[in-house]
């Protein structure tokens, strides 16, 4: 974990945003449907320039209910593909390839 989020992902606020999220997604991957989700994943990765946005970090529309093997797939995909981008209206757009 990177130390400028680190404040963040110990907060009562994220607690609260993860669990209620990952709840709502009856606590399952949302990519193989087949294991229990236990990561809550911000789809635009948080960075130190908008880890104290709460329109990114607790947004739902920004989380992604992920199990492990997702997740590391996810990160470590993104490592070789670059970070997704964001569209003027807010949306996100996959990485180019
Ligand atoms: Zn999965
Ligand atoms: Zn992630």
């Amino acid at each position: 974990m990177k130390d400028f989020a680190r404040a963040f992902y110990r907060s009562a606020s994220w607690q609260k945003c993860r669990e209620s999220f990952l709840a709502s997604k009856m606590w399952l991957c949302e990519r193989c449907k087949a294991q229990a989700a236990t990561i809550a994943h911000h789809k635009i990765y948080l960075t130190p320039a908008n880890i104290n946005d709460p329109t990114i970090t607790l947004n739902w529309n920004n989380l992604e209910a992920l199990c492990q093997d997702c997740h590391n797939r996810e990160h470590s995909d993104k490592m070789r593909r670059g970070p997704y981008r964001v569209a003027a209206d807010g949306s996100i757009l996959p990485p180019m390839s």
